[in-house]
């Protein structure tokens, strides 16, 4: 990710970019944006912010203070949050790359008062930490605890324990930059990739302090789920959170109507709190299948998690809509599928 700095433009309080970061910690990753992951933008978060920033051996919270990295992230929605992910849709593997997590964002913000006020809380935290400069980054490397939750309707869908370890592997090359194909970011943004120094690691104690494999599984009655976040509560067949600011929740289901995954912005419910991605386009073997068996939706995903926005700013097809950070030009809409220079 690269080392930017967030557009201060003062659109926190705006409705569609509320640009902010998951607390004012230790971060100072103001404005980060997944490099090859053009899908997104934005800031990080820390302490106080509600994520998890530590380890189960208790090791200091906070987020890497730089962006980094590049991935091969095409996401989103075209044109930004439109259309709603399907419910019990389709349970063929996606053909397009569809994000969700801009439809939750527009939910909670009609439906939270205390989601509105926490976006406007982080963002300003955000400035208020970007105001003292690179000097007050965090200097370690974050490590954050997560659980994966499978909840699964057909055998197919209770993937492996092999399949989860390669998606935690995904990610943690992509955010230290450590991914071969950081080599093919563009030449116009190469100088910009960074390492993000955020490291996940599946979680070895449970909420309760149990050992944990961090793994949960669960069958289910629901043929597929959307993103009204069914999946994440036991009394809708899908699997209860576990706190959200010791672990970072990921679920893992099969979710209709073309969605590939979706995330919730920092400052949102603790019990909803976290990413959602298919089955088919969650780690690189078992039951992911190509194009999205590299692991990059939940790269991007976890961007959102981060706070980070996606880079055409979601504003239609406008070329107004910005992302709020400074390191790549405001463009109309994302660019799909993978290509050897922007487009
Ligand atoms: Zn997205």
């Amino acid at each position: 990710m690269p080392a930017k700095r967030r557009k201060d433009n003062g659109k926190g309080s705006d409705k569609s970019h509320p640009n902010a970061m998951r607390g004012s910690g230790a971060g100072g990753m103001r404005g980060s944006a997944m490099h090859a992951a053009p899908g997104m933008s934005g800031g990080t978060s820390m302490p106080g912010g509600g994520r998890p920033g530590g380890d189960n051996e208790g090791r200091p919270n906070a987020m890497a203070g730089r962006p980094g990295q590049g991935q091969a992230m095409q996401t989103g929605r075209a044109g930004g949050g439109a259309g709603g992910a399907g419910g019990q849709g389709s349970p063929e593997p996606p053909r397009r790359r569809t994000c969700g997590t801009l439809d939750v964002h527009h939910r909670l913000l009609i439906e939270s008062a205390e989601y509105r006020a926490a976006r406007a809380d982080i963002e300003n935290a955000t400035l208020e930490r970007m105001a003292l400069g690179p000097e007050a980054r965090f200097a370690g490397v974050a490590r954050i605890p997560v659980v994966v939750h499978v909840v699964w309707n057909t055998a197919a869908q209770n993937i492996s324990d092999a399949q989860i370890t390669s998606q935690i592997d995904v990610l943690n090359r992509d955010f230290r930059a450590t991914n071969p194909d950081v080599a093919n970011v563009p030449p116009v943004f190469a100088g910009l990739v960074a390492d993000a120094r955020i490291e996940f690691f599946l979680a070895t104690t449970d909420p309760s302090g149990n050992p944990t494999n961090g793994i949960t599984r669960t069958s289910t009655n629901r043929a597929s789920f959307s993103d009204d976040d069914a999946v994440k509560s036991s009394a809708t067949g899908g699997a209860d959170a576990w706190p959200a600011d010791r672990y970072l929740n990921m679920w893992v289901c099969l979710l209709g109507g073309g969605l590939l995954g979706y995330a919730q912005f920092p400052g949102g419910p603790a019990e909803t709190d976290g990413v959602v991605i298919t089955h088919t386009a969650f780690g690189t073997t078992g039951t992911a299948a190509a194009p999205f068996h590299l692991g990059r939706t939940a790269t991007h995903e976890i961007g959102h998690y981060l706070n980070l926005f996606h880079i055409w700013g979601d504003d239609g097809t406008g070329c107004s809509g910005s992302d709020l950070v400074d390191d790549t030009p405001t463009r109309a809409a994302p660019t799909p599928g993978c290509r050897p220079s922007p487009t």
